[in-house]
């Protein structure tokens, strides 16, 4: 088995930013050697406090699948295009341009206060290689002209639970399938089933993409339409939110698909 796992509101408590109550299914992927994967938002440079308290050196899908971040592994797999971003938006139409707030037209502080995290790690947020994520403040059919003003220039905007990110190639899915790839290839056999586990409209390709896709509760916004593979049963949603649901949901996939080998060692 791999687990694929969104971060914020997912494995992460949607406010608080703690994973405690997963620590259970979290020890049991370890010790039964199931490879976990992130999948975020998040920048390279925020995942390192992360993976100290994981205690695993994951690798990490970044910046809402611009990137990858192989731990340790210097090799760079994605090109840095952040630049790009910035100057596509300085090109917008002013109105446009005005109805959008990224990270890069912020200091710290100021993406301090909107994400409540704290300005060291709102430093580590703004520390960006692939995508921009901001705060689009108009209607929906404002929205809907920015976006196709930035398909049009060869970007995408995705909605996550909190940020609208824009980035030029971001797809958790697409970055999936490599990570996946990749790790097949060090293995010498295919991993499998592919689980993965999100909240929010941008995880919902990789949930979709996934043997065992899970839909985690997020009070914080609408929940996700019926996803392609839903009713077959292909995936499946938590009753609780946050890491509590994932504990219970991961738990659950690993009773059937994995269980524990007995007259051994586990892992
Ligand atoms: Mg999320």
């Amino acid at each position: 088995m791999i687990v694929f796992t969104d971060l914020d509101g997912t494995l992460l408590d949607h406010e608080t930013y703690r994973f405690d109550a997963a620590l259970p299914a979290l020890e049991t992927l370890a010790a039964r050697g199931v490879p976990l994967v992130l999948a975020t938002s998040k920048t390279a440079a925020e995942i390192g406090p992360i993976r100290q308290a994981l205690g695993r050196d994951v690798p990490a899908i970044v910046e809402n699948g611009g990137g990858i971040d192989w731990a340790g592994d210097a090799a760079v797999t994605s090109l840095d295009h952040y630049s790009d971003i910035r100057a596509a938006l300085d090109a917008m139409p002013p109105r446009l341009r005005a109805m959008f707030r990224g990270f890069g037209d912020m200091d710290e502080a100021g993406i301090a206060s909107l994400t409540g995290l704290s300005e060291e790690r709102a430093g580590r947020a703004r520390r960006r290689r692939y995508s921009e994520p901001g705060v689009f403040s108009g209607i929906e059919a404002d929205r809907l002209e920015f976006l196709g003003w930035l398909d049009d220039h060869g970007l995408k905007g995705a909605q996550g639970g909190r940020f609208l990110t824009i980035g030029r190639d971001t797809s958790k899915a697409r970055r999936m399938k490599e990570v996946r790839a990749e790790l097949d290839r060090r293995l010498g056999r295919p991993l499998a089933p592919v689980v993965a586990l999100g909240d929010a409209e941008n995880d919902r390709e990789m949930i979709e993409a996934a043997d065992i896709g899970v839909v985690v509760a997020n009070p914080a916004h609408a929940p996700l339409p019926p996803l392609a593979g839903e009713a077959e049963g292909r995936i499946r949603r938590t009753a609780v939110p946050g890491p509590e649901g994932w504990n219970a949901a991961v738990l659950g996939i690993l009773g059937e698909y994995a269980p524990p080998t007995h007259g051994g060692a586990s892992g």
